[in-house]
């Protein structure tokens, strides 16, 4: 249990009324967790104080070296008024994958989501109600020693901020049209993909880059060794319905482990949908298109929950999907997931967690 300063901001800021879109990540609530870290020492001084601007020094490992880790997950205002998390735990489990890989110092799993909840509790007002929307929560640490030598750092800051949003996508549950990058690659297997760090993404922007200017919103990313084997979309996991059979790349060390990903596979077995994690090839994908059996294609992730894909492009081969409409199973699962995020659906496989 960590005891928790609590210091309320004097200045409280508006809070988004009703008609704000509340563009993703745009506005910050009053307040953000804080906890330090010190070699010899460990965590301490775990506060919730006034959202505010941070002070280091130019030399902080992390401007240099990258070494910093992110979480993102969401609470809901349920329709009973209780406010919902949706599996904590798994990013809690997730946020301490990370903190190994990149040699941040874990932090244990019950602080993490006290923590969490803290924090979500002291500005529970700044839920926003609406359908759709949400309090996205972002954890993260960073390394903090002054120093620019090339070594794990023995200082780090964990904090908490917190983001009313709306739709991640502008478009919302449309579908999206998605780039099949053949040139560049994200991760590869032994190094970075599967934990969730900043380096991934910088990884990343330039076929981002390439993909909007073509017209498509998102990159999918082909294995980094041969470019043959799908892994994942820029901060969404994917999947494929062929033929009855809802397919996901099999967790290969590159690719992120997802909780969406995760629940997807979870309400497959529950509704006995037939699912599988394989290794699965462009080539596969473009044979299902060519045979008519590709019948969904969708990403799923946090902010988005999940994201049809309307139109695939790889090399000169534009795959129309669904004649860009939105299919039953993904229609299925966002109605079910948010249903469960929002306590309007049973929760039968014990997935929210209520802070109280
Ligand atoms: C966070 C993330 C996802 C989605 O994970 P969820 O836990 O479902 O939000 C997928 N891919 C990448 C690269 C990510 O960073």
């Amino acid at each position: 249990m960590l005891n928790i300063r609590i210091e309320k901001t004097q200045n409280p800021k508006p809070i988004p009324g009703p008609e704000n879109p509340l563009v993703f990540g745009t506005i910050f609530t009053d307040h953000m967790f804080v906890m330090d870290y010190e070699e010899g020492k460990g965590w301490f001084d775990p506060r919730v104080i006034p959202y505010q601007p941070l002070s280091l020094e130019p030399s902080c490992m992390v401007f240099h070296y990258g070494q910093e880790m992110f979480e993102g997950l969401k609470a809901y205002k349920a329709v009973d008024g209780r406010i919902l998390l949706f599996r904590p735990d798994k990013n809690a489990d997730r946020a301490n994958k990370t903190n190994e890989r990149i040699c941040i110092p874990t932090i244990p799993k019950e602080d993490f989501i006290q923590a969490v909840k803290t924090v979500v509790k002291v500005d529970k007002a700044w839920i926003p109600e609406k359908e759709g929307t949400s309090l996205y929560i972002r954890p993260f640490i960073i390394a903090t020693d002054p120093f620019l030598g090339v070594r794990p750092s023995h200082t780090y800051k964990f904090i908490i901020i917190l983001s009313p949003v709306g739709a991640y996508y502008p478009e919302g549950l449309n579908p999206v049209k998605i780039w099949i990058e053949d040139e560049y690659v994200r991760a590869v297997r032994g190094g970075v993909g599967e934990a969730k760090t900043g380096a991934n993404y910088v990884a990343s922007m330039k076929a981002q880059d390439k993909a909007h200017e073509s017209g498509y919103s998102q990159v999918l990313w082909l294995d980094g060794v041969e470019r043959k084997y799908i892994e994942e979309v820029g901060a969404m996991n994917i999947f494929f319905k062929i033929n009855g059979t809802v397919i996901t790349p099999k967790l290969n060390g590159s690719i992120l482990p997802g909780v969406t990903r995760d629940s997807v596979i979870s309400l497959c077995k529950l509704w006995d949908v037939p699912v599988e994690e394989k290794r699965i090839s462009i080539d596969e994908i473009f044979e299902a298109y060519n045979n008519g059996t590709l019948e969904e294609v969708f990403g799923t992730g946090t902010a988005a929950v999940i994201s049809p894909v309307g139109e695939l492009k790889w090399e000169d081969h534009i795959m129309p999907v669904r004649d860009g409409g939105i299919g039953e199973f993904s229609q299925r699962f966002y109605d079910t997931v948010t249903g469960i995020q929002l306590g309007k659906v049973e929760d039968k496989l014990g997935w929210t967690v209520e802070v109280e």
